[in-house]
């Protein structure tokens, strides 16, 4: 082909690919239209899902401004060299190439919840039929005095995936022998109860194998937490005399954090840590604040069997950022919530029949190597809230084939979720 014949295709391409764009973007093509803001957990599963089972007859696009999402399930695995960080990392060309699914890398900043649009930071401006936000969680600002965003490179929370990851885990390998790794835990409610005590628990395995004298402490508003037994048991048997969990009844409150000396101000008392992980008080997602459908807590109430918000029957949150009842915010349960929203979206908007709300849940995690523990529940939706109806947890003293096989089922369940979301 010659050089002038390849550039008049080349041309030709750009063309039909710039005259395509501005139909994608929001033209009607006379099908109804789903936008869903937030590629993670929920999001690509309702995306996925109202493409699959409509068979075309939704239009769904995906607003997700990263190319590549990493899980936060599994990243404290990454965190103890049970996984690399690459397999955490999942891209969205099977949504658009099998799904036909419209995605699109960009942020969401405002919901125009009259005129029903969605506008984009790029400038654009998406209608919709139904709108659905998953944007998982961001921080209560000063709910750790001394810390914000700007310093969460000196101080990492890590409960956002990828790079927070990857920068917890650089510090916790240049920790000098006998140094201190301290967590300050979030209060209730927040992103998987039990993540910051497996965080612990791989971060004691890589000190144990690597920094034997160092210790971790562990900063807790909470009374109690997630799996707490286990965890405790766990770590007595793993890693003797190296955690201390340390409530706030005990140690009095966290005062402040001083990112610039690396201390913790806490009752008083000054600790000097060398790496300190701050997990703050979480809320929703900005965009479902700025849609305004959250309440003075910051999570946004949804109706129960169709995760519609209750502010606006046009809007469904799923996920971390829906105050719904009992189910804890994990990815399991943002899942679970998203197949059961794109049943009653595509009942809505095609007619087609709308299956009674089911929900389930389990949190794997993993205490040492094949030291697997679980917790998990049924739900259904009641006129109130999203209620539980029967549980289950591991116990203490279970063998170690028992443990080996709860932590493999975990790596069934991550291989599997990773399908359901991105195809
Ligand atoms: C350390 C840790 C360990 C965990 N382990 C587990 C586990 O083992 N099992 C489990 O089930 N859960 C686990 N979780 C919890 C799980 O990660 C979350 O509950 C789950 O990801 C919530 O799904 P989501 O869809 O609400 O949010 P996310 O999965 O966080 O997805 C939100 C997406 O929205 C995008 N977004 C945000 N705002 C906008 C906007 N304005 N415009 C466009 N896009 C936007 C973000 O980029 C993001 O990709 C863990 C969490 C942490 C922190």
């Amino acid at each position: 082909m010659s050089l002038s014949r390849r550039s008049i295709l080349k041309g030709a391409a750009t063309t039909a690919a710039l005259s395509v764009a501005p139909m994608i973007m929001g033209a009607s093509h006379g099908k109804p239209k789903v936008v869903v803001v937030g590629g993670g957990a929920g999001g690509a599963t309702v995306a996925r899902y109202l493409a699959k089972d409509s068979k075309g007859a939704l239009d769904v696009t995906l607003i997700e401004p990263t190319r590549t999402y990493f899980s936060c399930f599994f990243s404290n695995l990454y965190l103890g060299g049970f996984r690399t960080l690459e397999s955490l990392g999942h891209t969205y060309g099977k949504l658009a190439s099998e799904y036909g699914i419209n995605v699109v890398h960009d942020w969401a900043v405002g919901v125009d919840r009259d005129k029903k649009t969605v506008s984009l930071a790029g400038g654009a401006s998406l209608p919709y039929d139904r709108l659905v936000l998953s944007p998982g969680i961001d921080f209560v600002d000063g709910s750790v005095p001394g810390w914000d965003l700007s310093h969460q490179n000196r101080m990492p929370h890590a409960y956002k995936g990828g790079s927070q990851t990857e920068l917890l885990k650089a510090q916790v390998e240049a920790m000098r022998p006998g140094g201190v790794f301290a967590m300050v835990a979030p209060p209730n409610p927040y992103r998987c109860p039990p993540g910051p005590y497996e965080r612990v628990s791989m971060v004691a395995h890589m000190l144990k194998e690597n920094n034997p004298k160092a210790k971790i402490l562990i900063f807790d508003p909470k009374k109690k937490f997630s799996k707490q037994g286990l965890f405790q048991a766990g770590w007595e048997n793993s890693y003797p005399g190296m955690i201390d969990w340390l409530d706030s009844e005990f140690t009095g409150a966290l005062e402040e954090v001083r990112p610039h000396s690396m201390e913790l101000v806490v009752g008083g008392e000054v600790t000097k840590a060398d790496v300190v992980n701050v997990i703050p008080a979480m809320k929703a997602g900005r965009i479902a604040e700025l849609a305004a459908i959250t309440n003075d807590k910051g999570w946004a109430p949804v109706v129960p069997a169709t995760l519609q918000s209750r502010e606006d029957e046009n809007i469904h949150v799923l996920g971390d950022s829906a105050h719904q009842g009992d189910m804890p915010k994990s990815g399991f349960s943002a899942n679970s919530q998203a197949k059961v929203a794109a049943n009653a979206i595509r009942g809505a908007l095609t007619g087609s029949k709308v299956f009674p709300a089911k929900f389930a849940n389990t949190c794997w995690s993993l205490i040492g190597t094949n030291n697997g523990v679980k917790v998990g529940a049924a739900y259904e939706a009641t006129a109130e809230k999203i209620a539980k109806t029967s549980g289950f947890i591991s116990q203490n003293g279970e063998d170690a084939a028992l443990r080996k096989q709860t932590y493999e089922e975990s790596i069934g369940w991550y291989a599997g979720i990773s399908k359901d979301m991105f195809g």
